[in-house]
């Protein structure tokens, strides 16, 4: 591009790029750019972002402006034969805004600038549609009244808007379609009665509103709308907003006019044909606002036949020139076709997919942008069951939509409410599906979550414990729903006024919170279908094939390996159908609720004395060893890092009567002898209490008989097919993993272990960071626990947050629950702190991160920065974090 003067005209056929978005915006850098290749484009031009910001801090434009402006607006009247203020020939223009990033109708836009009464008095005597030049004027004059002199009446509501509504009314009118010209005529004067009532008259003079409209359109880069979408999307106010003055076309000028909107591509499906819709005799804001119903893009082939084919044209240009599907919008005026906006084409999940493969075998795109082109989370969709889109937003429409919550397991699941794990699994087994609805959940719900489709809580943020076990589990979950009321003891579920029982249907849409009263039918996914049930062959599933294409051109860019979070067997074989390359945890905890086992584990953790304890853990150890030999013998030689004991032991006891007294019969002592137990380990502050590597030096024999489980187990298994690694949790001191490895190391010789193992330990407290090189002495691998080290470095509960965290985000404190996507500035210091620390004492020290951020992309793309060498997250993960592992390695270390 040329040395950027303050205005850019984009009406150069040929002119050379490129054409920068940071300084002309999105709209201006693409209505240039199809300008250039010779589109037609309505002429105009873009005053740059850098005035804008200029303008906004000085209140003042640049001396050399105003000319150019002049200038500008002297080469759009040339090139369409019109001038700007003249009545027997007007020359019409709009002014929009335009920011680098698109921030769709964020801030202000003024149409059919450059009309007076005297012009419209003279276009209304010369055409022979009357009512045309009377709806342009009431436009103006209502968005240059509202947008530009933002007149307001005494209770702040926009009066022109009033009027409008009043004067239809009592004409009896419905749509403004039906308006005629003496209508809109009288309408206009009073509008600009209005505006001399408040003393904001609307000017007459061109030059004067197109002034007035170009300093609104800066101004509004502050408006509060815009203010709340920068801060939401993570837009820079620094980025500041172009604005484009360009001359008007009408689809609205007659019957030989129209307008629309154009897709390269379908983006609900991807199919390789120009999708859209248009309207006959309509200006764009007609599309929008859905008062009449569009025509296919097909119909306009007969409607407008060589506009139809010229669009079709430019759609195939466009898309070979971006190398991207473009979302274009349109107008055609006399049977001519315009090109007002190009922009990359939204889609869904399985457009997006379909559009990558279909445009790298066409040619048109590179296998890297392919893989950039994908939103990772639409990954994470493909795999799972959908609500029928029409069957969900009917039910909205009828009033169902009972409440909001966060949406922590994605996917849609159907069925009936329980209260209790025991309900849940007595439902499933007569084959009833099953929402679990709790306050929130602990270990003790873990079989009656397996037993439901989906999880209800009303508690719990998105690392809560439902949230973290239900995604592990690949089940629908919505946490920390603060609307519902839950009496579990009751059995009733209140949304303000409506009670759900126990049986009663609720559907929950795990993608986006949404909990909908009722049933909705769901669709399952063809890629589960084929990896995982096999009720489909890849060569019948479109989808499947696509998904797999895409995640082998992952593995050809990635660097970070992608383990997975499992601690059942058949976790672990989804995780390794999705890609899973190891385990980078499993949490032993949740191995003792299986079966019977609970009672026994309880045993171990009532007992007073070192003997009892003994005799516990004596029938733990086969079948911990069991549940190992399982598990590496699906790992199949790939790592496996098993964590030793982590949350406190109150965690694992009865609270209900019945649980109680059937302790007391086991143990053979009485209800209040087990009652003063469990208050004896009750603690305040269980999440900062005796919990991991606390629980192991106070009862080695836990840690010792964890450890020789696995050596037992690992030592069954040929040496080539085991790769164990034993992780020690909640280190905060080096001294604690130097003697728990001890306690390890004693289990495996005891074992006669003789294969190869390593020791490591989790850094997820704000001294382990700080230690880092110290601890990394004693540890084999580091694997960050950013649950643990989020929570500990904010000083911010896992399970108490979701309370008040969403007001932090709401209002702006932080932008994101830093739960789910790393708070990169504070716990990301200390991950890439303890990194250098780590391997400054020890060169080859494996890095890894099993928090849930580990399947996070924006994090992920973090953890590649900082130079892990993997990530571990929960198997329905696995692929969103394979593709933006490989993103993280094209945006980062570029193409
Ligand atoms: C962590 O704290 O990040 C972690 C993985 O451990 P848990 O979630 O089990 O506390
Ligand atoms: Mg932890």
């Amino acid at each position: 591009m040329k040395k950027m003067k303050n205005v850019h005209f984009f009406g150069a056929k040929g002119e050379k790029g490129p054409f920068e978005k940071s300084l002309l915006g999105g709209k201006g850098a693409n209505l240039a750019e199809m300008a250039s290749m010779g589109f037609p484009v309505p002429p105009g031009f873009t005053i740059p972002t850098q005035v804008c910001l200029d303008y906004l801090e000085d209140d003042k434009y640049p001396s050399e402006l105003k000319s150019e402006v002049n200038k500008a607006i002297k080469k759009i009247e040339k090139e369409v034969s019109r001038s700007f203020g003249s009545k027997k020939n007007p020359l019409l223009i709009s002014v929009r805004s335009g920011a680098p990033v698109s921030m769709p109708g964020m801030m202000d836009t003024i149409l059919n600038l450059g009309l007076n009464q005297e012009i419209v008095e003279e276009m209304a005597r010369k055409i022979e549609n009357q009512r045309f030049p009377w709806d342009a004027y009431r436009r103006f004059l209502q968005m240059y009244g509202d947008v530009v002199l933002n007149i307001r009446d005494k209770h702040g509501r926009d009066p022109f808007n009033d009027y409008f509504d009043s004067y239809k009314h009592d004409k009896k009118i419905k749509e403004d379609t039906e308006l005629n010209s003496d209508d809109l005529k009288n309408i206009c004067f009073e509008y600009k009665n209005i505006a001399i009532e408040h003393n904001k008259p609307i000017p007459d003079e061109p030059n004067k509103q197109l002034w007035g409209a170009i300093s609104a359109v800066f101004k509004s880069w502050e408006n509060e709308r815009a203010v709340v979408y920068r801060r939401l999307n993570g837009i820079e106010y620094e980025m500041g907003t172009a604005v484009n003055v360009q001359a008007m076309v009408f689809g609205n000028l007659n019957n030989e006019s129209g307008t629309g909107v154009a897709f390269t591509r379908n983006p609900a499906t991807g199919t390789a044909n120009v999708y859209g819709e248009f309207l006959v005799n309509a200006q764009g804001e007609d599309v929008v606002a859905g008062i009449r119903t569009p025509l296919p893009i097909e119909k306009m082939q007969k409607v407008f036949p060589k506009a139809y084919s010229d669009l079709i044209h430019v759609c195939s240009s466009l898309e070979q020139h971006y190398k991207e599907m473009q979302d274009l919008e349109f107008t055609i005026q006399d049977k001519k076709l315009w090109m007002l906006q190009c922009r990359t084409g939204k889609r869904t999940g399985f457009a997006a997919v379909q559009i990558a493969v279909d445009l790298v075998n066409e040619g048109i795109m590179s296998k890297e942008n392919a893989l950039l082109s994908i939103d990772p989370e639409h990954l994470g969709h493909l795999l799972q069951p959908l609500f029928d889109p029409n069957e969900k937003q009917n039910a909205i429409r009828g009033g169902r939509l009972l409440g909001r919550g966060l949406p922590a397991g994605p996917g849609a699941a159907t069925g009936r409410i329980v209260f209790s794990a025991t309900a849940a699994e007595d439902f499933a087994s007569r084959g009833e599906p099953v929402i679990l609805v709790r306050p929130e959940t602990s270990p003790e719900d873990i079989r009656g979550m397996a037993a439901a489709r989906g999880i209800l809580t009303s508690r719990g943020g998105m690392t809560s414990h439902a949230a973290l076990v239900g995604r592990q589990m690949g089940k629908v979950c919505v946490v920390g729903c603060q609307n519902a009321r839950i009496d579990v003891v009751k059995k009733i579920l209140i949304f303000n006024e409506r009670i759900l029982r126990e049986g009663n249907f609720i559907s929950l849409d795990g993608t986006t919170g949404q909990i909908v009263d009722g049933e909705l039918p769901t669709r399952s996914s063809e890629i589960l279908n084929v990896l995982l049930d096999g009720y489909l062959n890849p060569e019948d599933s479109k989808v499947y094939q696509n998904y797999s294409l895409i995640m082998d051109w992952t593995d050809d860019f990635r660097k970070l390996k992608i383990r997975t979070n499992v601690d059942q067997p058949d976790q672990a074989r989804k995780a390794i159908a999705f890609g899973a390359e190891g385990i980078g945890l499993c949490r032993t905890e949740h191995m003792f609720f299986e079966g019977e086992r609970i009672d026994i584990v309880r045993e171990m953790i009532l007992a007073e004395n070192k003997e009892i304890r003994q005799q516990a853990l004596d029938k733990l150890l086969p079948l911990q060893q069991n549940d190992f030999e399982q598990i590496f013998k699906v790992m199949k030689g790939k790592p496996v890092t098993i964590r030793l004991l982590d949350p406190p032991l109150h965690e694992f006891l009865p609270h209900d009567v019945s649980g109680i007294k059937k302790m007391a019969k086991i143990m053979k002592v009485s209800v209040n002898e087990i009652k003063r137990r469990i208050a004896e380990l009750s603690e305040a502050n269980p999440m900062l209490g005796h919990r991991g590597c606390r629980l192991g030096l106070a009862y080695p024999e836990i840690t010792e008989m964890q450890a020789k489980a696995l050596f037992l187990a690992a030592g069954k298994i040929s040496s080539n097919d085991v790769h164990p690694e034993i992780m020690v949790p909640l280190v905060g001191h080096m001294e604690e993993l130097k003697r728990q490895k001890r306690v390890i190391s004693n289990a495996a010789k005891e074992a006669s272990f003789g294969g190869a193992y390593q020791i490591g330990t989790m850094i997820e407290l704000p001294r382990a960071a700080l230690t880092a090189g110290e601890i990394a002495k004693h540890a084999d691998f580091f694997s960050f626990g950013t649950n643990d080290l989020t929570q500990t470095t904010f000083g911010l509960s896992r399970d108490d947050a979701s309370s008040f965290l969403p007001d932090y985000i709401e209002s702006g404190i932080l932008h994101e629950d830093p739960f789910a996507s790393l708070d990169i500035h504070g716990v990301g210091e200390l991950v890439s702190m303890a990194s250098k620390k780590g391997r400054s004492t020890k060169r080859n020290l494996k890095l890894g991160v099993c928090g849930e951020h580990g399947g996070d992309p924006k994090s992920i793309m973090f953890f590649h920065q900082t130079g892990l060498d993997y990530v571990s997250c929960s198997p329905f993960r696995v692929p969103v974090a394979r593709l933006a592992a490989a993103q993280a390695v094209l945006k980062h270390d570029g193409k």
